[in-house]
């Protein structure tokens, strides 16, 4: 008897093969190794990423580095150029990596859709307009895993300290010098028990069990919420789920977050010291009652205040 022919046709083999090849083919060279800035000289930041709290929550979905009009923007790694062109009015690159894809915008592109690039290759133009830096120029840095979003600096430039900058405001500091864990590096932000610490829970407003990604601290409406460390106000918001936050960068890929505040008293882009006056404990947001929602985020991953109180 003859054996019986493969169930897949010769064509659809072949087709196959290609695809598996172009796929291992679009790895970076260097994967493994992080990427490179994708500007020069190695520029600063000016809004690092704020992880959202879920997939359609606000956050900052990037990296903003500060940048020249004009200037040139390179892949961060070898990849496939996915897309050029503009996206919700901005204009926009992205290149995929195999796996992850780096975004760039607002950037013009001189490179083509399905063109494969090599890590510091020319992408394209830094522009103005859509900058997120508005009236300076900044380029925003995506990195995308699948439909999530992750921090890009993660894979960028780690040995040096990053070294935060705020257009409109005064010379950066160095970045805040952590130490051991648990050396009262952070000043406590506010008086009051912690009612509720960093960890799984049963969350009190939707009933799903997830991270609890801060520190809760009880204490009544009013009272005054003061800043953990030397930094820089990068974001001060009204977030749906956190309510009104101030985020303050201590530069070094580490921010605190100031959460369901009643009242601010820093504007965006401040210079705070450590035990500065930040805003008040209120109950905005998703709360069930007055507390500070503390938070530490270190390269784009919340932790456990406690362990630098
Ligand atoms: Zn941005
Ligand atoms: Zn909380």
């Amino acid at each position: 008897m003859a054996p019986s022919p493969l169930p897949v046709s010769r064509p659809a083999l072949l087709t196959a093969l290609v695809m598996l090849i172009l796929l291992v083919g679009a790895r970076p060279a260097s994967g493994a190794d992080g990427w490179v800035w994708p500007l020069s000289p190695a520029p600063d930041v000016s809004r690092p990423f704020e992880a959202p709290l879920d997939r359609y929550a606000a956050g900052h979905r990037g990296a903003d580095l500060v940048g020249t009009p004009g200037a040139s923007v390179v892949a961060v790694a070898g990849g496939v150029v996915r897309h050029v062109g503009t996206v919700a009015g901005v204009a926009v690159v992205s290149v995929d990596h195999g796996g992850e894809i780096s975004t760039y915008q607002p950037v013009s592109g001189e490179v083509r859709v399905g063109e494969r690039v090599s890590a510091g290759d020319r992408l394209g133009r830094l522009l103005l307009v859509g900058s997120h830096c508005a009236p300076r120029a900044c380029l925003h840095l995506g990195r995308r895993i699948g439909e999530d979003y992750a921090d890009p600096l993660a894979l960028i430039g780690r040995t040096a300290a990053i070294r935060l900058f705020t257009p409109t405001g005064a010379l950066p500091s160095p970045p805040v010098d952590l130490g051991p864990t648990g050396s009262g590096a952070l000043g406590v932000p506010a008086p009051g028990p912690v009612t509720s610490s960093f960890g799984m829970r049963v969350h009190p407003v939707t009933g799903v069990l997830k991270l609890h990604d801060g520190m809760d601290v009880g204490a009544p409406c009013g009272t005054p919420v003061r800043a953990a460390a030397d930094g820089t106000v990068v974001g001060r918001t009204a977030h749906p789920a956190y309510g009104n936050r101030v985020v303050v960068s201590h530069g070094g890929g580490l921010t605190t977050s100031y959460n369901h505040l009643s009242r601010f008293d820093v504007a965006d882009g401040t210079r705070v010291r450590r035990g500065q006056l930040l805003g008040a404990v209120g109950t905005t947001g998703l709360s069930t009652g007055c507390h500070l929602h503390f938070m530490v985020v270190r390269d784009g991953s919340p932790v456990d205040p406690a362990t630098y109180l």
